[in-house]
């Protein structure tokens, strides 16, 4: 098994904004799964902008992307293809963010 390396901050945020998205599948309340890169040697770990969000059920359940990974890309796409989806939705929840903070701290000048 490969090691855990610990997040820093930026990859914490990132992974939270992830989770907020709620389940991709469902939209029920998710965590994290990491992707795997096709190509990565042994000792090499996938990262932690690498996740997309899945609930409990998607995640570790009977018919999940663990336990049922070819019956869940046949079902829902690649995870790969998940992953790119994804983050398009962060990225445009960020320019979101950017813009309220523009505003918020440009208020009383625009
Ligand atoms: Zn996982
Ligand atoms: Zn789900």
């Amino acid at each position: 098994m490969a090691k855990k390396k610990v997040a820093t901050k930026a990859e914490r945020e990132h992974m939270n904004k992830v989770a907020s998205l709620g389940c991709w599948i469902c939209q029920r309340p998710a965590n994290v799964h990491h992707i795997r890169p096709i190509g990565l040697g042994i000792g090499r770990r996938s990262s932690h902008y690498d996740t997309i969000p899945l609930c409990y059920d998607h995640h570790q359940g009977q018919f999940s992307i663990h336990n049922c990974k070819q019956q869940f890309e046949d079902m829902y796409g690649k995870e790969t293809f998940i992953l790119q989806e994804v983050k398009k939705l962060v990225a445009d929840m960020e320019q979101a963010n950017d813009l309220f903070n523009f505003y918020n701290t440009h208020k009383g000048e625009i």
